[in-house]
């Protein structure tokens, strides 16, 4: 009989939000049966779920003051929801959590815990994620077994004891008895990351961040095929991509990049596990567990030599110690004796400058405990040497690549960046592989925006650079594809090159769309009445369409309200909101004369002016407490947000609308605008419920608006049938309330191009523009939040893409940018560009700036 060949393993490493929730083990799931009908065996190393390792963290700290309690108890819950999320038995970790809760005990009693504890109490993390994970993968008909990591892998030792327990290393040597040990365990094997234990049997930790080595470990011991890091973005980025969301995928790095980028704080790799899998030459993909089809970032041996730069990262929190004296030049021995200093208390140097009279290095406070009782000891310690001064926090700033020295002439535009900024201290790595600078930590996020732009718009067609974040998602948000929906000018093509043609810039607005869309919210069976926040776009024909479909408007401005009774002259008073923020006195007189439901979002008016609303029904905007949305600026609660009655003056509002006889009929809460998450909707509705129980008299609920649409191409807006069931179950639930909501951006923006014709192109190095005639005065949303609209050429509509511009307009501002690093075929002085998606806050926020007329209006059927 032939002996069965050994089995191919294959390392799959889902980090913490990975292991989070029932939507990501299904994909794991997935996974797990693709390896193995490839014929691999998988090893599963999973994370603690997301946040419980920080928890567990502050847990012996917390024990120590006799607080426990909490925090622990909320642990537990965490995991029994996370077992009900899964559909597992919440009894599999019974045990776990009982020896959890038996540890801190010992923790309070004893009134001491120790290093070696403190990693007994962090180790449960990933038991835990790991038991339930395990039985989720059995239960979806896998062969799946669980191991213990410490009985897999072993630490080597180390003389410092907060090392050796927390910041462990474990050798990496091939090891066919681990393979042996797990081939009995199951098809596929479930263990944990973060974990090992040393000679004496005891559990140490990696690092945090470490599951990522272990997943290393286990490649490199098994000899396995590739190690598959999976993880909350597609792969590693120019920059860290939820900090700059234009940061572009890196499809292909050697191992050196990925350390250099790792080590130099991008989190998305725990430095150490580079190691392992270098010395087995094992690849080791990162992908992203939400979407699995997108193609991720493969780290494996050097192709070639070539100077370039490959990413910015940052590391915050970071001290720098400056230390002066006059006595240093040419004398010997100076820097052993401070160094010496700095050994004995235990503190590793990171980056160092020197000078005649000065020694700067910085310290990482992630790889020593340094705080200011510490600094104080140091800087006693140093006395005898030198003046000590502590600057921080900072961060470093890396650029990262190779043969950096090579290029720093190209590097010449970047380092205009540095021009507004302080640098502290700049070193440059004898790897050559780094160039750091340290800077106030306030500053980091500009510099770091400022230099990617220099640095990387030129690798706008370089292959090597996948597509950004920005294109790859909805900055984080929830979306789902959608495929065969073209959008309506593609058929009315013609029709706007000759409108483009009479009259640019130009908005054109398609009547059908807004119909269509008007439709869809009428017929959502949980909703009672529809409002349209005319903000978005208050065009007199469109109004009336809207206004024919039934809807009603939400005006926050009396010139709103006049508007709408001029395009409707017959419209019920009754289907006109009036939402001010921030208005005066007159503006609430005019809003009840009109007839309106007036809307108050301040106690101030009521204290101040209760005649205006004595004997009056009146609406009240709450705050929900929590703001979401594509960008800041249109998050509209929390405490940061203007808008809105907090909930701990729900007391105070009672009393005043008591005192002046005002009625509050409605409750109203917004926020913000293009959320995806369909469940909003339904959570803001409790939310209000709660403070509707504080007022029998309010009948209906406004849950605002904020649908959001798809402004990319493939891409969904908001599942409205998903909304409309959790509307529908909240109903159910309370059904003395009628539910209103109030979209603005759903009912106009896709109804609506911005068109615009071709000016001037220009090339400016690496850089193409082209010049159009529209600017920022039209369309502001780009300049204003980042937006992303998408811009194509319609005279060559179609045509394959030959260039990566910046579509800029003639408005005197950098800002003045409709769109960057956008694909375009061939493009030409005279050609007609639709910028789409613009029928929501286009003309309605447009100015004269520069003064320049906006686009103008036109409708179309
Ligand atoms: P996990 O819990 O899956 O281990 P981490 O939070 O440890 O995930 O790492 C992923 C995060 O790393 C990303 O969400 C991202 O914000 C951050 N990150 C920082 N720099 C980079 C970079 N250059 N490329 C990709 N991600 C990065
Ligand atoms: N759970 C550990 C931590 O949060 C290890 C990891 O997730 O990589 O640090
Ligand atoms: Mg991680």
């Amino acid at each position: 009989m032939q002996p069965s060949p050994p089995p191919r393993w294959v390392v799959l490493k889902y980090g913490g939000t990975s292991v989070a929730s029932r939507a990501r083990w299904e994909k794991i799931a997935e996974r797990v049966a693709a390896c193995i009908e490839e014929g691999l065996r998988p090893v599963v190393v999973c994370s603690a779920v997301s946040g419980i390792s920080d928890r567990l963290d502050a847990l012996p700290a917390a024990a120590l003051k006799g607080e426990a309690e909490a925090p622990l108890a909320a642990i537990l819950e965490r995991h029994r929801r996370h077992a009900a999320d899964l559909g597992v038995d919440p009894g599999l970790v019974a045990d776990d959590l009982d020896r959890l809760s038996r540890l801190v005990k010992g923790i309070e009693l004893v009134g001491e815990t120790s290093p070696r504890v403190h990693a007994r109490v962090m180790a449960f993390g990933e038991i835990l994620s790991t038991r339930l994970g395990a039985a989720f993968l059995r239960g979806r008909g896998l062969d799946a077994g669980w191991v213990d990591t410490r009985e897999c892998l072993d630490a080597l030792p180390d003389p410092d004891p907060r090392r050796a327990f927390l910041q462990a290393h474990c050798g990496h040597g091939l090891d066919p008895a681990l393979g042996e040990r797990l081939d009995g365990v199951g098809r596929a094997v479930v263990a944990q990351g973060f974990i090992a234990r040393d000679a004496d049997g005891q559990t140490v930790l990696l690092g945090r961040g470490g599951s990522d080595t272990a997943a290393a470990l286990f490649a490199a011991r098994l000899g396995a095929e590739r190690c598959e890091i999976w993880t909350d973005v597609p792969g590693m980025f120019t920059a860290d991509p939820r900090r700059l969301p234009d940061a572009r995928l890196l499809r292909r790095l050697d191992y050196d990049e990925a350390q250099e980028i790792a080590s130099t704080g991008a989190k998305v790799l725990h430095p150490r596990c580079i190691p392992p899998v270098r010395a087995h030459r094992i690849p080791l993909w990162i992908r992203w567990t939400e979407r699995p089809e997108v193609e991720g970032t493969v780290v494996g041996s050097r192709v070639d030599d070539a100077p370039r730069v490959r990413a910015i990262s940052t590391r915050t929190g970071q001290y720098l110690v400056s230390m002066d004296t006059p006595g240093m030049w040419q004398q010997v021995g100076f820097l052993a004796d401070v160094f010496a200093v700095f050994k004995r208390y235990g503190l590793s140097i990171d980056l160092v400058s020197t000078s005649e009279m000065n020694v700067t290095v910085s310290i990482d406070p992630a790889g020593n405990a340094f705080d200011a009782e510490r600094f104080a000891a140091l800087s006693d310690a140093l006395a005898p040497h030198c003046q000590t001064k502590l600057i921080g926090p900072c961060a470093v700033v890396s650029l990262v690549g190779r043969h950096i020295r090579a290029i720093l002439h190209r590097l010449g535009p970047a380092l205009t960046a540095f021009e507004e900024h302080r640098v502290h201290l700049l070193s440059q790595a004898a790897s050559d592989l780094n160039l750091s600078v340290v800077v106030d930590e306030d500053q980091a996020p500009r510099l770091v925006r400022n230099l990617h732009w220099l640095l990387f718009q030129e690798a706008a067609r370089d292959p090597a650079f996948g597509p950004s974040w920005l294109a790859l998602s909805d900055v984080g948000e929830q979306t789902a594809e959608v495929e065969g929906i073209t959008p309506w000018w593609h058929a009315e093509r013609e029709r706007l090159i000759a409108l483009a043609a009479e009259l640019s810039p130009r908005y054109v607005y398609h009547g059908p769309s807004v119909d269509a869309a008007a439709a869809r919210l009428t017929a959502l069976s949980s909703v009672d009445r529809v409002f349209y926040a005319m903000k978005a776009n208050p065009e007199p024909r469109l109004l009336q369409r809207i206004e024919r479909a039934g809807l009603g408007f939400e005006c926050v401005s009396p010139a709103e309200i006049d508007r709408v009774k001029a395009a409707c002259p017959d419209i019920a008073p009754d289907r006109i909101l009036f939402t001010p923020n921030f208005a005066p006195r007159e503006e609430y007189v005019a809003g009840f004369e009109a007839g309106a439901w007036v809307t108050l979002d301040n106690l101030h008016p009521l204290e101040h002016w209760p005649d205006v609303f004595r004997g009056r029904d009146v609406m009240v905007r709450i705050d929900p407490g929590k703001g979401r949305g594509h960008h800041d600026h249109v998050k509209t609660a929390g405490a940061r947000s203007k808008f809105g009655v907090s909930f701990d003056q729900i007391d105070r509002l009672k009393a005043l609308a008591a005192q002046h006889d005002v009625t509050v009929v409605g409750l109203h809460a917004h926020s913000g605008s293009g959320i995806r998450t369909a469940a909003q909707w339904a959570e803001v509705a409790e939310r209000l419920v709660e403070a509707a129980q504080r007022f029998p008299t309010v009948r209906h609920l406004d849950v605002g608006g904020g649908l959001a649409v798809a402004e990319k191409p493939g891409r969904a807006g908001v599942d409205l049938d998903a909304v409309d069931a959790t509307l529908a179950a909240f109903k159910a639930k309370h059904p003395r309330y009628a539910l209103w909501i109030e979209p603005g951006r759903y009912l106009v923006a896709e109804a609506g191009v911005l068109l615009a014709r071709v000016t001037q192109l220009k090339k400016k190095g690496p850089v193409r523009y082209v010049g159009v005639d529209a600017g920022m005065n039209s369309l502001i949303r780009p300049a204003l939040y980042g937006a992303y609209h998408a811009i194509v050429n319609l005279d060559r509509l179609g045509d394959a893409p030959t260039m990566v511009a910046n579509v800029v307009g003639p408005i005197c501002e950098s800002g003045d940018t409709l769109g960057y690093n956008r694909d375009l075929p061939e493009t030409r002085e005279g050609d007609t560009l639709l910028v789409a998606t613009a029928g929501a806050y286009g003309r309605s926020m447009a100015s004269h700036y520069n003064l320049r007329q906006p686009a103008l209006e036109t409708v179309i059927d």
